[in-house]
């Protein structure tokens, strides 16, 4: 496979750890915070941070229509936590005027383990990728609660609420609800570059 070019989306959260996983993955990874840069990268990785904060800035910044545009187009591009956020349709606890870039079928709840625990780890058994299970590093996460028809659930957290959602796949787009780039494991990183990023666009 020839090395593959990433974007991170390099305004605010844990873009660093993202380009850390990218490379240790042994594919090229940089900071992306300029359009014209959406046209040299073969995926986008959106970070966790703050969603509302991410989404103001790529507007400061002119990127939010220049992404919507890459994902519309058929762009692969992977969410964690905010970055999860960013893709989905529609969220729940929405600040007043949050925008997303959309792209995933889905409602998410923003902060939505905040009800019972703000953040805490789990093993997560995710869907095409062998045992052993996923370490779920989760901070103030949001968790899925509709997804449409064409979205492919990956795998789920039980809480005393009942089983949610917390990696999905559309097309070339994958989410998180939790952070691999702040573990050592890049298991999921692997899988959204073979495995996402190798989709054909339609
Ligand atoms: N709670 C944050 C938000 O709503 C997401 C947290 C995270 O990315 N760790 O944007």
């Amino acid at each position: 496979m020839s090395q593959l070019v990433v974007g991170v989306l390099s305004l605010q959260g844990d873009f660093r750890e993202h380009i850390s996983s990218v490379e240790r993955y042994g594919q090229r990874a940089f900071g992306l915070n300029r359009r014209e840069q959406l046209s040299e990268i073969d995926a986008l990785i959106l970070p966790g941070g703050e969603s509302t904060t991410i989404a103001k800035l790529a507007k400061a910044f002119d990127l939010f229509e220049p992404i919507k545009k890459f994902i519309e187009e058929g762009g692969a591009v992977y969410g964690s936590c905010a970055g999860m956020i960013l893709l989905a349709d529609s969220i729940e606890g929405a600040a007043v005027g949050q925008e997303s870039f959309g792209g995933i079928d889905m409602t998410v709840r923003r902060n939505a383990f905040g009800r019972q625990v703000d953040s805490f780890e789990s093993d997560i058994d995710f869907q095409g990728i062998p045992l052993p299970p996923v370490r779920g590093v989760f901070i103030r996460a949001p968790w899925v609660e509709r997804v449409g028809a064409h979205v492919q659930v990956l795998a789920e957290v039980s809480t005393s609420e009942g089983s949610h959602p917390v990696a999905v796949s559309q097309g070339r787009l994958l989410a998180t609800s939790f952070h691999p780039e702040i573990t050592e494991d890049f298991r999921i990183h692997e899988y959204f570059l073979n495995e996402i990023v190798g989709k054909s666009t339609r």
